[in-house]
């Protein structure tokens, strides 16, 4: 009963934050790049993406953040801590798909946003400084995936980035990039020069796990990898009337196998499919002469990933040798990236001291983080997709939800920064 009272207390003490701040941050982001019939259009560094993006630098300002944009266009907002460094980064992206939604990555920046106010209000006495990061063109529309947290990790260099053509609009990062510097006269820096300890992503789920398992909070274990098998399987052109059944090298056969070979091995947390397939000449009384083929196949676990790699591609070349067919196979696998042990479990410490429900989980769909990884410890937290919808117009999230993320986000960050007696 105690504990109950207690989390009461809690709930109301923090609830009105989120409801009314965090509500209608996301609610005017989401107003920003509007398309007329439903959905959000913010691509990176246009028009509509340099509004949110000074509505939020202000939002930070607001919060007593020092503003900086680097190179690579990211937004960086420091709360100073007792020490100089290593810093604790969180952050994502304000940038959508064309047509997408109003929460995805803007539920990372505001939680960030809130998480700040929450420090400050609650006078938390925060030992490492803090940065609040919005990546640039997350989603890849407008220049590149990762444009901005690859620079910021240092896998991009400032000239490849600055030369990058347009997709949206016929114009370079570099110039789109100071269009937005005029715009918004914002502190432009180089590069942020500091260490970073951890890094944590708030971040909606955009799948359906979490909503059909009643949870609040999922947190993440790493972002699976990705096996792709490509094979060209050629057999003998002929006539689909006139030759007999067992005259033919027909490369239908092994495909059709290795349809229903992919469905049997992905299992409970593999996914697979074979989602390419291009069949010459593709006539309906010709047996195909050739047939190309693309599998793709998600997990945590890299020696799994690539233990089917082996064993895909020799059940392929044994069924395509049973029809008299030749397979050319290629693969490659791109690596998992796991979240650090050490943020698993400050994230659980978080989640549980606010006695929500939650289940570990892999992300299938990549994130800043990723990149993150690179350079420090990442870790991540999830809310609920309604549905599992993202990059729609119908993606949502409950406010409610949308809370317990921002309250997760803030308490994680509490924990770890928190300075202990003022002793350092
Ligand atoms: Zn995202």
């Amino acid at each position: 009963m105690y504990k109950l009272i207690v989390l009461m207390l809690k709930y109301i003490q923090n609830y009105p934050y989120c409801m009314d701040r965090v509500r209608k941050d996301i609610e005017n982001i989401g107003k920003i790049g509007k398309d007329p019939n439903g959905g959000v259009s913010r691509p990176a560094l246009s028009e509509a993406d340099i509004e949110a993006r000074m509505y939020v630098m202000r939002e930070m300002e607001e919060a007593g953040l020092k503003v900086y944009v680097d190179q690579g266009g990211n937004i960086i907002g420091i709360k100073e801590g007792e020490i100089n460094e290593p810093f604790i980064t969180t952050g994502s992206h304000i940038d959508t798909v064309l047509n997408g939604g109003i929460f995805d990555g803007v539920v990372g920046v505001v939680g960030g946003l809130e998480t700040i106010r929450l420090i400050n209000e609650n006078k938390i006495k925060n030992k490492f400084p803090i940065a609040l990061i919005v990546f640039t063109d997350e989603e890849g529309n407008s220049f590149t995936p990762f444009a901005g947290s690859k620079y910021f990790a240092g896998l991009l260099k400032k000239d490849e980035l600055h030369t990058i053509e347009g997709k949206y609009e016929n114009i370079k990062f570099g110039d789109a990039l100071k269009r937005f510097f005029e715009k918004s006269k914002a502190k432009v820096i180089e590069k942020f020069p500091y260490s970073i300890k951890n890094h944590f992503e708030l971040h909606v789920e955009q799948g359906p796990i979490l909503e059909k398992e009643g949870k609040d909070i999922g947190i993440v274990l790493g972002i699976v990898g990705v096996l792709r098998i490509w094979a060209n399987l050629e057999g003998k052109q002929s006539h689909a009337g006139t030759t007999p059944m067992n005259m033919r090298s027909d490369p239908s056969i092994p495909l059709a196998k290795t349809i229903l070979k992919v469905r049997e091995i992905a299992k409970k947390d593999i996914v697979g499919t074979l989602s390419y397939i291009n069949v010459f000449p593709n006539v309906v009384n010709v047996i195909p002469g050739s047939i190309k083929l693309g599998i793709d196949i998600r997990s945590l676990d890299k020696t799994e990933l690539e233990e089917l790699e082996k064993q895909i591609s020799k059940y392929i070349e044994d069924e395509s040798e049973k029809e008299k067919v030749k397979a050319n196979i290629s693969s490659y696998i791109e690596d998992p990236v796991l979240c650090a042990e050490e943020n698993i479990k400050t994230i659980e410490k978080s989640v549980n001291e606010l006695g929500y429900s939650y289940i570990k989980m892999p992300s299938r769909a990549v994130h800043d983080s990723q990149i993150m990884s690179r350079i420090t410890k990442i870790g991540m937290i999830f809310v609920p997709s309604k549905n599992g919808i993202s990059h729609a117009p119908d993606e949502w999230t409950d406010w409610n939800y949308i809370y317990k993320g921002v309250n997760v986000l803030y308490n994680t960050l509490k924990i770890i920064t928190e300075a202990k007696n003022n002793k350092l």
